[in-house]
């Protein structure tokens, strides 16, 4: 079995948990351009119901409105 002539360094290990553990805080996540909510991504904006930059659906404040 192969084994590692040296042992890793802490920076090294640090290095290379820093590149993705602060990554899966938030998983598949990004903010809306339009209002700047935080939403799923390839999802429409919940809050205001845009996607790409357009218009597809009704957002929580307009669906309150509507009730
Ligand atoms: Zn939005």
């Amino acid at each position: 079995m192969a084994v590692p002539k040296r042992k890793q360094s802490h920076a090294r290990t640090h290095t290379r948990k820093s590149e993705w553990q602060n990554g899966l805080s938030a998983p598949g996540r990004t903010t809306c351009p339009h209002c700047g909510e935080t939403i799923m991504n390839y999802c429409a904006c919940a809050a205001c119901g845009h996607y790409r930059g357009r218009k597809v659906m009704a957002g929580a404040a307009e669906k309150k409105e509507e009730e």
